[in-house]
């Protein structure tokens, strides 16, 4: 493995969440010792032609951490960021998270070091059919089921779908989830993320006697998970006051007005010029006064510098490692709640596993009934994982890596381990 604990990286700060969870566990050395290793890392080469006709060759990796409780599942980034440190981070929560809604699935991700907002839509359908034709021995519906996340999108799923079935000559929807509807997608996918978020929000309220109704919110980051969370937790009565994308913030205390925010990133692609609010830097964002932040961009945004800073009183975590471990401890000794990554947003990888047993059964649900399960899946969880923080007096995030290592240890032991 190329990628060592001890460096600071993105796969070291999350192996701290499970050392710290493993801790309260009961679990032998050697059982750490594999569930803190990858068990594939796979880089490859993507050659492709510009529009202008130059060659160039960029790279991709695929991280299939776990198998355990069933195939790899996890998105693919496309991000001039991306590295095989972070796709392996991304990787490893994937396989906390599968486990700690109990759907059955290992973990994976894997990513394309590239800016998409600077590729021509031919550029991007080239990179995505290369970049699947290389994956194609070690992906599948029984094997690793991608799914998209930061710079990708149904289409380019529909795009890895079909190059994957062209390879094994049959149409094969289940290799990917996150499709369109025409080939196979889930009536409510594009959402899920989003909804997941605001009915863990709504969870840890009610845990409070409260409700959304009159919480101000802000939401750092505004694409697919940012937004939807916003749309939805302003549609259950909570005030949003701010938000950002990579273009910088948007405060207004009577509410920034989430559909018109929404409409006006469709029309400009970013929010750059939004006139709904006052225009305020990305660190101000994280630290305006509100009760609920939900970081919904990239990782390691709250960190040992600012988390001191940080007024909101619960955090949901939209992002992947949002919150460093340090900044985790200044949050706890503050007394502000948490509800975690691999918790607050699995509500996608929910939905994506629906989306998965529709496309093997060719039977699709109603809109309605997704949300129904997802509700249920979301709360029936949360509900567990709460319970588990308060008898053992431990954070929400102790809690759900418990959970979550505790499901993956007991199949790994059934399993038992071929060595
Ligand atoms: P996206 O590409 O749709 O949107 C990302 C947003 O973050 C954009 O609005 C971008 O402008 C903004 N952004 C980037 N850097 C920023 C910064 N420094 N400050 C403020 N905003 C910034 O991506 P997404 O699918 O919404 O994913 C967001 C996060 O949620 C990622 O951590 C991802 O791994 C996680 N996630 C996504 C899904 C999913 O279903 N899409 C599921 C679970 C978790």
């Amino acid at each position: 493995m190329s990628t060592s604990v001890r460096e600071v990286s993105v796969f070291g700060d999350a192996i701290q969440y499970f050392n710290e969870a493993a801790a309260n566990l009961e679990i032998d050395e050697g059982m750490r010792r594999i569930l803190t290793h990858p068990s594939r890392q796979v880089i490859v080469s993507i050659p492709f032609q510009r529009d202008n006709g130059e060659l160039e060759v960029y790279t991709g990796y695929r991280v299939q951490y776990n198998f355990t409780r069933g195939p790899a599942k996890g998105g693919i980034r496309y991000h001039p960021g991306v590295t095989l440190d972070e796709v392996t981070a991304l990787a490893f929560w994937m396989t906390w998270k599968c486990a700690a809604v109990d759907l059955p699935f290992g973990g994976g991700k894997g990513g394309v070091t590239c800016d998409p907002t600077m590729l021509s839509q031919g550029e991007l359908e080239r990179i995505t059919r290369r970049y699947a034709a290389e994956l194609v021995e070690i992906v599948g519906p029984d094997k690793d089921v991608p799914a998209p996340d930061v710079g990708t999108n149904p289409q380019i799923m529909a795009w890895f779908m079909d190059t994957y079935s062209m390879h094994v000559r049959m149409s094969v929807p289940g290799v990917v989830t996150g499709k369109p509807l025409e080939i196979g997608g889930s009536r409510g996918r594009v959402e899920a993320t989003g909804r997941g978020v605001m009915l863990v929000a709504a969870a840890e309220l009610a845990t409070l006697g409260r409700t959304l109704k009159g919480e101000r919110v802000v939401v750092q980051g505004f694409g697919n998970v940012g937004s939807i969370a916003a749309m939805l937790l302003e549609q259950q009565g909570a005030i949003v006051v701010g938000i950002s994308d990579v273009t910088g913030g948007y405060h207004n205390e009577n509410g920034i007005g989430v559909k018109s925010a929404i409409a006006y990133a469709q029309e400009h692609h970013s929010l750059d010029g939004f006139r709904g609010g006052e225009h305020i830097s990305n660190s101000q964002t994280l630290e305006l006064p509100c009760d609920i932040l939900v970081p919904a961009a990239l990782e390691k945004q709250i960190t040992g510098e600012n988390a001191a800073r940080i007024q909101a009183r619960l955090i949901v975590e939209g992002a992947n490692g949002p919150t460093t471990p340090e900044a985790d401890h200044v949050l706890q000794s503050r007394g502000i709640t948490v509800v975690p990554d691999i918790l607050a947003n699995a509500g996608g990888v929910t939905v994506s596993y629906f989306e998965w047993v529709q496309d093997r059964t060719g039977y699709f649900w109603k809109e309605a009934e997704v949300n129904e399960r997802l509700k249920d899946i979301m709360e029936t969880n949360f509900a567990a994982i709460d319970a588990m923080a308060k008898t053992r007096n431990v954070s929400l995030r102790t809690a759900a890596y418990m959970t979550a290592i505790d499901r993956v240890v007991k199949s790994l032991k059934i399993r038992g381990i071929y060595a």
